[in-house]
């Protein structure tokens, strides 16, 4: 669905705005903190919205860290926000495992990905291995090399992997292609990250494209812009009103679309990765609701 670039306006009536929105959906790098800073006035953002009764989820793609490794980051950054408020792309990626009963096949899960996806599968009792344990494994490419591939892989799951290498994407693609019913999953499709202030840096993308390359597979994405994190939160907290949600994030093809095409309120902040003459371009198809300089203008 392409939409248009009508103008996007800068957030006003304050007020009004936050009687029409129960529940606040944040991205979290670019909206709560930048890498390893939280952002100037968050906490206090966060404070006076839940004395106003607003329910807040935190939804990262940042699938490195488990659900309980990112509570560890909210703790460091002085945020006092429960595990079961945060969804990372990792515990997303478990999530799908479990509401498709993979357990149930006595499978096991292959990981391109740290440690975040491994530390979500360990907590529902799916098998699993790759991710840092092949992460010095080699390929004989001589004559007669071959890799040998376990046949009860039944999923392969595609995260950020900082020691992604030939051996693992070979591994994957034999188990894709080879292992009648193998999924690919893939916990998120940024294209670029931002691991370190000094510059973009190629995203999970890169990961998940070498492994539609080589299989011709496209994958089950469970991050956003996927629908299954709001169709989970919907479930399990029986959320009536999708229009009384509102998206709020930093990047126009994850968050922003991910908002629009589930029915939410959107808005963007100018606190992470896409500037105001991006947003306001011609070019921009995905235009949100309304923009903010940073979440603090929620409160003029
Ligand atoms: N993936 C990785 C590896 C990242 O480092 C980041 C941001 O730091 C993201 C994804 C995007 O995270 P978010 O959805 O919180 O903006
Ligand atoms: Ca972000």
């Amino acid at each position: 669905r392409v939409v248009c670039n009508a103008k996007v306006p800068r957030l006003s009536d304050q007020k009004a705005w936050l009687d029409g929105i129960d529940i606040f959906i944040f991205d979290c790098d670019g909206v709560i903190w930048r890498g390893d800073s939280v952002i100037d006035g968050v906490p206090a953002v966060l404070d006076k919205l839940r004395a106003a009764g607003k329910r807040c989820f935190f939804v990262t793609n940042n699938s490195t860290k488990s659900r309980a490794g990112y509570k560890g980051k909210f703790d460091s950054l002085g945020l006092d926000v429960p595990a079961e408020e945060i969804f990372s792309s990792s515990f997303s990626a478990a999530a799908y495992l479990e509401q498709t009963k993979f357990k149930e096949t006595g499978k096991k899960v292959y990981i391109i990905g740290e440690k975040g996806i491994s530390e979500e599968l360990d907590l529902i009792g799916v098998p699993w291995f790759g991710a840092e344990q092949d992460k010095d494994k080699v390929v004989n490419l001589g004559s007669g090399g071959k890799v040998e591939h376990d046949p009860d892989v039944g999923a392969v799951v595609v995260g950020f992997d900082r020691n992604v290498n030939y051996y693992k994407i070979q591994y994957a693609q034999l188990c894709i292609n080879e292992n009648p019913g193998c999924k690919f999953i893939a916990t998120n499709l940024d294209k670029v990250t931002h691991l370190t202030d000094a510059q973009e840096w190629a995203g999970n993308g890169s990961m998940v494209g070498a492994i539609k390359g080589c299989t011709g597979q496209e994958p089950i994405v469970v991050g956003k812009p996927s629908p299954l994190m709001i169709e989970y939160l919907e479930e399990k907290y029986k959320i009536p009103d999708r229009k009384r949600i509102c998206m709020v994030g930093d990047r126009l093809d994850t968050d922003i679309l991910f908002g629009r095409d589930n029915g939410l309120q959107t808005c963007l902040t100018l606190s992470g990765v896409t500037k105001e003459d991006k947003l306001l371009s011609d070019d921009n198809k995905i235009a949100p609701d309304s923009y903010v300089s940073s979440i603090v203008d929620f409160f003029p």
